[in-house]
């Protein structure tokens, strides 16, 4: 097995009026490069954290997180913010476009973060992949919500993450907007053999994926295989 990301005995616990809140206790799990994985479990269960540690959004009170061999324990922010940029992409509930900047702005980003060339070029190339070519001149406010996300899935896609993690991805879009949305996430985790990590409530989309891990109480309480129709 290619283990692009393995987490060990990972726990976060908050401080809060004199008390200690453990939000995720002593979870461990590791992920196959190109694999696509739901995380599932009721609100509050501790969904958003976990994904934020995978990620390394977040820094965990104890244990591991190793992201393509990578420990990212005892990096700085700085270097976190690295990892994260040349492995990693992201897609959030409410997509988190930066509003001031237009459809092909926001893609770019990234891609000028890491110092590319050829950078509009490569933005307009992403957007017309997920059908927004068209629209590369508008700002997030003068699209829709699934085209809003289909913008952030190009964004999320222009540094060629090795993984993907997905908040939640279709929590604010209607159903067929959202079937176009997981449909088109498959398809990129397809073509580019992208690693898919995503939290949801939606069994259906969770079906979708090739394994399923639950969480309860910030506990992993089970980890299935859901059989050969995921990703
Ligand atoms: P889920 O994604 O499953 O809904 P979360 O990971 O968002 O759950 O939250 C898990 C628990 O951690 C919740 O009880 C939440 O209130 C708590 N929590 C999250 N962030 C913080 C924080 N910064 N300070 C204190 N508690 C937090």
């Amino acid at each position: 097995m290619n283990t692009i990301l393995k987490i060990e005995n990972l726990s976060k616990t908050y401080q809060s009026a004199g008390k200690t809140l453990t939000v995720l206790d002593k979870v461990s799990f590791s992920v196959e490069a190109g694999s696509t994985v739901a995380i599932v479990g009721p609100s509050g269960s501790g969904k958003t954290t976990l994904l934020g540690l995978c990620a390394g959004l977040d820094r965990s009170s104890q244990g591991i997180v190793e992201l393509n061999g990578i420990a990212l324990e005892g990096l700085t922010e700085d270097q976190r913010a690295q990892v994260r940029n040349q492995h990693v992409g992201f897609i959030f509930q409410n997509f988190q476009l930066l509003p001031t900047l237009t459809a092909l702005e926001n893609v770019m980003v990234p891609l000028e973060l890491r110092g590319e060339k050829n950078i509009k070029a490569r933005a307009l190339d992403l957007l017309d992949k997920v059908g927004l070519g068209h629209r590369h001149h508008h700002y997030p406010a003068q699209l829709s919500g699934g085209e809003q996300q289909r913008v952030s899935l190009a964004r999320a896609f222009s540094n060629q993450p090795k993984i993907l993690f997905a908040d939640e991805p279709t929590g604010n879009l209607d159903a067929e907007t959202s079937e176009k949305v997981v449909n088109l996430i498959f398809d990129l985790n397809r073509e580019a053999g992208t690693t898919l990590i995503l939290v949801t409530h939606d069994l259906d989309l969770a079906a979708k994926t090739q394994r399923i891990l639950k969480v309860k109480g910030g506990h992993l309480v089970s980890d299935e295989m859901v059989g050969q129709f995921g990703g």
